[in-house]
């Protein structure tokens, strides 16, 4: 991890915040790749660095166009989630508003609020110069738990129809309960959107993973021949692989929310789509237990002490 963490910041002092960008032939998917919105999660900007570096230094040729960058750039500096506010829940209606009119007020100029306009900026120069009709958007992340690899969506029959061509389980609701993602931003700026948690922050196995996925959705896209991605099969038997759950659909049903001030710790070993029962106590808020409302699948159990969302309870609702 020591090693991870010094390419981080060798990266961040050597690039922008874009990582690449590809202009390919002019026509083609456009595809935009985000990583590092949470800064405590850097296994997808080296896994964006490591795949376009080999793309560029064999010259692989690109029928799309292409662009990867970073998001909590200051966040990675000091490797925490975000240093004021979570970057990955502030594009709200409002906020975007501000971003396209009225400007932020100067007391609201946070670190996460100048990262956000920089990165509208540049998605909006991406925008403009766009040919082809279809847009993708993958922003990659870890978790805080042992997880098998698994992809969230909002719900929206474009993005829906894209994940289930991924060789992993997906969560098909997460706009019903957690607002301002980029994601949803670049949903309705009309892009397929995934968020991809490849499995735990510190495993150096998350960086394949992400690897494997941003190979895949650039050979399924056809933005890149397959015949130019090395080991295109297996990054596909990879993250097969390792689910339980390959193409499946989950709902999210409850999410527990995590007051600003309250102590919550989850009890030890609960591992991201672990089957639990109604009533099982699963964390502690201020030394009282927190029980699960609903049998179901646990996801996303938060095992760091920064973040709002407690764990949530998911069940499975595609046929078979
Ligand atoms: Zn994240």
């Amino acid at each position: 991890m020591e090693k991870v963490w010094s390419d981080i910041e060798k990266l961040l002092i050597h690039k922008n915040r874009v990582i690449t960008e590809l202009p390919g032939n002019g026509s083609g998917t456009a595809i935009a790749f985000c990583a590092g919105i949470h800064g405590n999660e850097p296994s997808g900007v080296l896994a964006l660095k490591n795949v376009f570096n080999y793309i560029e230094q064999k010259n692989i040729p690109v029928n799309g166009q292409l662009v990867a960058f970073i998001g909590n750039r200051n966040a990675l500096h000091r490797k925490c989630r975000y240093c004021k506010e979570d970057l990955n829940r502030m594009w709200t209606a409002e906020n975007i508003k501000k971003l396209h009119g009225s400007g932020f007020e100067e007391h609201e100029l946070n670190p996460e609020a100048l990262e956000m306009i920089e990165i509208d900026d540049l998605l909006q120069k991406f925008l403009n110069n766009l040919n082809g009709e279809e847009r993708i958007f993958v922003d990659l992340h870890t978790t805080s738990s042992p997880s098998i690899p698994f992809a969230a969506i909002d719900q929206l029959p474009q993005s829906y129809k894209f994940a289930l061509q991924l060789p992993i389980p997906f969560v098909s609701n997460l706009n019903e309960f957690i607002k301002g993602t980029l994601m949803h931003y670049l949903d309705h700026i009309k892009f397929k959107a995934i968020v991809f948690e490849a499995g735990m922050h510190d495993d150096p196995a998350s960086i394949q993973k992400h690897e494997a996925m941003i190979w895949l959705v650039l050979g399924m896209s056809g933005a890149i021949e397959e015949k130019y991605i090395p080991n295109y099969k297996g990054c596909f038997t990879l993250l097969q692989g390792l689910s339980e759950h390959p193409h499946k659909v989950f709902n999210i049903l409850y999410r527990h929310n995590v007051e600003d001030n309250s102590k919550f710790e989850m009890l030890p070993g609960f591992i991201n789509f672990q089957a639990v029962d109604k009533g099982m106590v699963l964390a502690t808020e201020n030394g009282r237990p927190v029980v699960a409302p609903n049998s179901g699948n646990i996801f996303m159990p938060l095992y760091q002490n920064q973040g709002a969302d407690g764990f949530f309870i998911i069940e499975r609702v595609d046929e078979g």
